[in-house]
């Protein structure tokens, strides 16, 4: 079912020619390769929401990447192949989803591929993309940790009430985006780069990610940060800490220092690899992310604002729950311990092999 008598405009940004390098659809999404939508189911963020990319492949660099764009390309930028007639797409599967009723509650923009790279393919693809959620009426949650183009601000404002931007920031050092994002805006030009969205009366989420012992997740940093997005204006923080797949052990063992290394060598070395929704990942040992949690989640507190822990990425620490963009957009506190089983250990692969 459409949700808008008039068609969203799309003068923002002109798709006219940008997909004709491009010759059929691609397998954008690598949740579900057995699916050929462009629209996705998402694991463990609701039942009701879909996810997807709008190109495949990424030209940032984050050796933090669980999108699988990493690994034996670390430091390689991939160029970015743009899925053809994307807005098409979607307005085609969202209005074949509502025929048998399962209109999604939401669709996720960004999951292994920023939607806001400074590329005008991606940015013409993405305004495509928002501007058939729009007429179909479906809200869209964003994640990136670029900064918002103008051009597609111009886009989130006719519909701000449909839209919730979720901006991915590790933290204020800049030394430490240097080592792990090293192609992104500086964390605080991210940070002032939502304004314009929160003034427009569009609702903003920092995800605080990837926490890493020792780099970002002290007193000190925690503090840094949080004082900083508290000064932007922005309420909501969720917090995940680093967790490894196959690939993205590749990309850190080969784009960080040797100490560095050694250390989350040390950390992650006596943990399992496990099988989850999100595919085979490692997490750092419970306790320390008990403890760094509850360091963030105080250290949040203390300066007003909301702030979650990820229960995607971790199902069981305290104080993980699902985020409340899933929960209807209800205000986020700290919850109670939640006590979920352990997901199946699998065989113990090497941390850092490569
Ligand atoms: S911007 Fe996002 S998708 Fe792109 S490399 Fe960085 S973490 Fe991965």
């Amino acid at each position: 079912m459409r949700g808008g008598s008039k068609k969203t405009s799309l003068t923002h940004v002109q798709a006219s020619d940008t997909f004709s390098l491009v010759n059929g659809a691609l397998p954008l999404l690598r949740t579900d390769p057995s699916r050929h939508g462009i629209l996705q189911p998402i694991s463990g963020c609701g039942e009701a929401q879909v996810g997807m990319d709008v190109a495949e492949g990424c030209a940032a660099t984050c050796i933090h990447c669980t999108g699988g764009l990493a690994g034996d390309k670390y430091g390689q930028p991939t160029a970015p192949v743009v899925e053809r007639e994307a807005g098409a797409k979607v307005s085609r599967e969202l209005e074949a989803l509502a025929g048998v009723g399962r209109r999604p509650a939401r669709i996720r923009l960004g999951v292994v591929s920023d939607p806001f790279l400074p590329d005008p393919k991606v940015l013409a693809a993405t305004c495509e993309v928002l501007a058939a959620a729009f007429d179909g009426g479906v809200p869209v949650e964003i994640h990136t940790r670029s900064m918002v183009p103008e051009a597609v601000l111009g886009l989130l404002k006719t519909h701000p009430h449909m839209v919730h931007v979720v901006m991915g920031v590790m933290g204020m050092r800049d030394s430490a985006a240097r080592v792990y994002e090293p192609s992104l805006p500086p964390p605080l030009g991210r940070l002032k780069g939502l304004r314009p969205l929160m003034a427009a009366g569009i609702p903003v989420t920092v995800r605080v990610e990837p926490l890493i012992p020792l780099v970002n997740d002290t007193e000190a940093d925690l503090e840094e940060l949080f004082s900083a997005v508290a000064k932007v204006g922005v309420k909501r923080v969720e917090l995940a800490y680093l967790q490894l797949t196959p690939d993205t052990a590749k990309s850190l063992s080969r784009g960080l220092p040797r100490m560095h290394r050694e250390m989350l060598k040390g950390l992650f070395g006596q943990e399992p690899w496990r099988e989850s929704p999100q595919g085979t990942r490692k997490l750092l040992p419970r306790m320390l992310r008990d403890a760094g949690y509850e360091r963030a989640l105080e250290s949040a507190r203390r300066v007003g604002l909301y702030a979650s822990v990820c229960a995607t990425v971790d199902p069981d620490v305290k104080g993980a729950r699902v985020c409340h963009r899933a929960l209807g957009d209800a205000p986020v506190v700290p919850a109670a311990r939640k006590s979920t089983p352990p997901v199946a250990a699998t065989q113990q692969l090497g941390l850092f092999k490569g």
